[in-house]
Formats: C-alpha cells, sequence, structure tokens
C-alpha cells in the first residue's frame, strides 16, 4: 500500500511518513523531494530561527509549488502524471485536494 506525502499530496511513499508514535520515516518522497525527520528542521525563518515541523511542511511545499512543482525522482512517478520532469497541473490539483492544501493563485 501506498501512502500520500503530506507535503505535495503525491501517494507514492512505501511507508507512512510518520508511525502512530510520532516516529518519522526518513523516506524522500520521490515528487516533492522532502525527507521526513529530516526537512521539519531545516527551514528557517529569516532571523534564522527554525519553523516548527508542521510550518516547515507548509512552507516546503509554499517553496516547491513556487519553484515549478519540479519532480525531485522523475523515474519514481508514473510518466503520464508529468511533464518535463514537472508535475502536471491537474495532477497537481488532485494530489494538493488529498492534504487540503491549495494551489497558489
Ligand atoms: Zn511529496
Amino acid at each position: 500500500m501506498k501512502h500520500p506525502c503530506p507535503v505535495c499530496g503525491f501517494k507514492g511513499l512505501t511507508e507512512p511518513p510518520y508511525d502512530h508514535e510520532g516516529h518519522q520515516s526518513h523516506e524522500i518522497c520521490p515528487c516533492c523531494g522532502f525527507q521526513f525527520g529530516f526537512d521539519e528542521y531545516e527551514m528557517q525563518h529569516e532571523d534564522g530561527s527554525y519553523l516548527e515541523p508542521a510550518e516547515s511542511i507548509i512552507a516546503y511545499r509554499k517553496q516547491w509549488l513556487a519553484d515549478g512543482a519540479v519532480m525531485f525522482s522523475p523515474d519514481c512517478c508514473p510518466a503520464q502524471q508529468q511533464k518535463v520532469k514537472k508535475v502536471l497541473k491537474h495532477v497537481l490539483t488532485e494530489q494538493l485536494k488529498r492534504i487540503n492544501a491549495d494551489l497558489p493563485s
């Protein structure tokens, strides 16, 4: 069974990103490139302080979308869902709907 990514909504994670005890899988999402258990602690505010994990997920998603939703590992994602290594817009809309996130207008 595949699990959806809480950052981009891509349903292709081999393990749940967080188990019931909150342990991270350390898997890297092939779609957005977020690594669970790592990237939550890497995002910084402009003043150099670190974001909370929940904020990091949102900030990472925003950045990823702003950069054009480039697939981290296109070989691991279905070919019909991408165009020049970017997630197709209708696919992206579906993915984000899955995690109740919006596409930036
Ligand atoms: Zn992802």
